[in-house]
């Protein structure tokens, strides 16, 4: 049985988790809502991408590195990064933020 899924997927991948903060040349070579088999660190707020639950996992090729990679997003910031069309991105900078104090990061302070 697969859980229901708590958030639009489709929302949530129309995010782009690194706008404007990196310049690498990276090839998105997918970004797509998974149910993991094991669990990954979730890159924004610090937590536990969960197997067996929805989360969004994202894999680049930083091709000035010439390296692969993927990101790992929870279900609870996928569900902000859905909601961050209808609330000015409010619950994600509460997830980034989370991420932050665990990784005894200053949070940036919004614009
Ligand atoms: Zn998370």
């Amino acid at each position: 049985m697969r859980p229901t899924i708590s958030f639009d997927a489709r929302a949530c991948l129309d995010v782009d988790p690194f706008e404007g903060d990196r310049d690498q040349d990276v090839l998105v070579r997918s970004d797509k809502i998974i149910l993991p088999r094991k669990d990954h660190n979730c890159l924004i707020c610090d937590g536990t991408a969960r197997k067996a639950t929805w989360c969004r996992a994202r894999s680049e090729v930083d091709r000035d590195l010439g390296m692969a990679m993927t990101f790992y997003f929870c279900t609870s910031c996928c569900e902000a990064q859905a909601a961050s069309w209808t609330d000015q991105g409010m619950s994600l900078t509460e997830r980034y933020s989370i991420g932050c104090r665990l990784r005894g990061e200053l949070p940036d302070v919004a614009a």
